[in-house]
């Protein structure tokens, strides 16, 4: 099926959101005119860029700040990105690595650039635009600017009972989302994060078919409705692997697991996931980021950092503190962790993610 012919009724509003968002996509990228961007849209919109090109600390008030994005990490990765003493590593990377993450940057900006032109070039087409802030200087004066970003950014301060404990926690969460949508159908307002993926068509798609959006897309724009008010959201996938510019399906010279064509369609390069963010999930995020931040509070009152569990490791490849976290391992840490591997090893769990990860981990610690 064409992606310009998606089917409409009888759908959920999850779905008709994905469905009208995909559609008015599929529309602007088909147009010849997507090729082009208008000059005044352009000024404005790297104007606004340009005036946020600037560093704002957060207040120095001692409170742990989670970022949105940044939800998900380790109890001990929080713990050492909170301790003054603990820098993150910077080390050479492969090169590779670099060009992906700037083309990851580069697809975002320009998703936002083109959002920002479609209700010119769609017209009443454009069901999703980009959600506009207005802002007051202190002589009065009002402008408006899109809200993403930096624009968009906003730090919120909880109290919140720990889990086990009950007591009151103290924290903060930042959160600068990719976009906030105004949908003219019903007037909403829905979060918007974009997110590209490197695997590949087959595995994106294939992934997504099986998982659904990624815990730590949920979770993020699950920390998004908590600052903005904003109880939906979209989570859209781009492969920057594209289909053949032609069909692939009847090119021997491409392996069956390589085609990028199948019953005469391109496979989907984009994906878009509707995510309804309930009390329920909020309180959760909340409970265990009072949790988090009471550890941080626990170290920097000279407590231990926590110890590596098997389901840390999950978090370990894009660590900026793994070779402190491995060098700072306790004898009985790694005692622990060698036992549970071993017994991994000789289990059905042998080779499969967990395992690899907690092999991965051990690898760099001294025997
Ligand atoms: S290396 Fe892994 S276990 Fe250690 S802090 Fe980083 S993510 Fe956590």
């Amino acid at each position: 099926m064409s992606a310009l012919f998606r089917k409409v009724g009888g759908m959920s509003r999850g779905d008709r959101l994905v469905n009208d968002f995909l559609t008015q996509m599929d529309a602007y990228y088909a147009s010849p005119a997507s090729g082009f961007y208008d000059n005044a849209i352009s000024r404005r919109y790297y104007e606004q860029k340009l005036r946020h090109l600037k560093f704002t600390p957060y207040p120095n008030d001692g409170l742990v700040t989670f970022g949105a994005s940044g939800t998900n990490l380790c109890d001990r990765q929080l713990v050492f990105k909170n301790d003054k003493a603990t820098r993150p590593e910077k080390s050479d990377d492969i090169p590779f690595r670099g060009r992906q993450r700037r083309l990851g940057t580069a697809v975002v900006d320009y998703i936002q650039l083109d959002i920002v032109h479609m209700p010119k070039r769609l017209g009443k087409g454009a069901l999703f635009t980009m959600a506009e802030r207005k802002n007051t200087d202190m002589f009065g004066n009002v402008t408006f600017e899109w809200d993403f970003e930096e624009a968009a950014q906003e730090r919120k301060v909880f109290e919140y009972p720990h889990p086990e404990t009950g007591e009151l926690v103290q924290f903060a969460i930042t959160a600068k989302p990719d976009g906030k949508f105004d949908y003219a159908p019903d007037g909403s307002r829905i979060i918007f994060e974009y997110k590209t993926k490197a695997s590949g068509l087959r595995a994106m798609n294939g992934k997504l078919d099986y998982k659904g959006a990624q815990d730590d897309h949920v979770r993020q724009v699950t920390a998004e409705a908590i600052i903005f008010g904003i109880n939906e959201a979209l989570i859209v996938y781009e492969s920057t692997q594209k289909p053949a510019w032609f069909s692939d399906e009847e090119r021997t010279s491409v392996t069956k697991g390589q085609k990028t064509w199948a019953d005469g369609q391109p496979r989907p390069d984009l994906r878009a996931f509707y995510v309804e963010i309930t009390d329920d999930m909020k309180n959760a995020l909340l409970s265990d980021l009072a949790r988090q931040a009471a550890l941080v509070y626990e170290q920097r009152a000279g407590g231990a950092v926590p110890d590596v569990t098997i389901e840390m490791t999950d978090s370990c490849g894009f660590c900026a503190f793994s070779g402190h976290c491995k060098a700072t391992l306790t004898a009985e840490n790694k005692t622990v962790l060698k036992r549970q591997e071993s017994a991994m090893a000789a289990s059905s769990m042998a080779g499969k993610a967990e395992h690899r990860n907690l092999t991965t981990y051990l690898e760099g610690v001294s025997a």
